[in-house]
């Protein structure tokens, strides 16, 4: 019989584990993470206690994978997860923006409170359809109002990197969505979903235009909520 090597500071010691994860809750069940999960629901019996616990590679944080899993289930199965803890996002987020077109080109004119650049246009060309699986009315049709949809960014450093954001927001489906207005009450039609455009270029009467400092700053906050950011579009 082999002789056990004694514990180092190179392996962890198999009782400094249990005693680690005994007093550790999983925060989607506050239920003990030594224990089983409190998710009773179908579909995930038969782990064993070692597999039962997962640890998510970016940011160490560890639930029951049972909870996991019937999170990701409870939810709008996107092709992501978020850690409920720091948020981080793991997998990539997409939506369901129907078919369409987006286009961009630089105008010689300056957006009020960016007199030193010149502004980047967007166009959102989405014609009506017939809603699909991933749809809140399968089968049923969807109008499309006001399309094309002008946008407006400064050509400034910091709005073409949010063009270059948008860009990859339009690829994974997040920029419209469809479902009922909140300005219109309409319901089945095409709506801008949680990234903010500015569709005014001299005036602001809608709210929706310029000058706002914090624009571009914001921005760059809710494409981060839908898991783009520079850092991770980069090669
Ligand atoms: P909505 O009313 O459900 O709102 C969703 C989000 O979009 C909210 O965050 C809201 O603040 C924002 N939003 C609302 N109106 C906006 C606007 N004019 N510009 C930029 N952001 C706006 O979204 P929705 O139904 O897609 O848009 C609201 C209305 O604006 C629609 O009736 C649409 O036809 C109209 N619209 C018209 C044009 C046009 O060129 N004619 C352009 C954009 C929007
Ligand atoms: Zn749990
Ligand atoms: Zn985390």
């Amino acid at each position: 019989t082999k002789k056990q090597a004694p514990c180092s500071k190179d392996t962890i010691c198999l009782t400094q584990i249990v005693l680690f994860l005994s007093c550790q809750d999983c925060t989607i069940c506050m239920e003990a993470l030594a224990g089983p999960s409190g998710y009773k629901g179908p579909g995930v019996g038969g782990i064993s206690r070692a597999e039962s616990v997962g640890r998510l590679a970016q940011c160490g944080h560890q639930y029951h994978l049972q909870c996991l899993v019937a999170m990701y289930n409870n939810g709008n199965k996107d092709g992501s997860l978020q850690c409920p803890t720091c948020k981080t996002i793991y997998g990539v987020k997409t939506g369901n923006q129907p078919p369409g077109k987006m286009e961009y080109h630089v105008i010689p004119h300056s957006l009020p409170g960016h007199p030193d650049c010149k502004t980047i246009r967007i166009i959102y060309n989405i014609p009506p359809g017939i809603q699909g699986p991933e749809h809140p009315n399968p089968g049923k049709p969807f109008t499309a109002r006001g399309f094309p949809r002008h946008c407006y960014l400064p050509d400034s450093e910091k709005g073409r990197k949010v063009l270059r954001l948008l860009l990859v927001a339009w690829d994974r489906r997040l920029i419209f969505s469809v479902g009922t207005s909140s300005t219109t009450g309409e319901s089945d039609t095409v709506i801008w979903n949680e990234v903010h455009h500015k569709t005014e270029f001299g005036s602001n009467l809608t709210g929706h235009g310029y000058p706002d400092p914090g624009h571009l700053d914001n921005v760059l906050e809710e494409l981060k909520a839908q898991g783009i950011t520079e850092e991770e579009c980069l090669p």
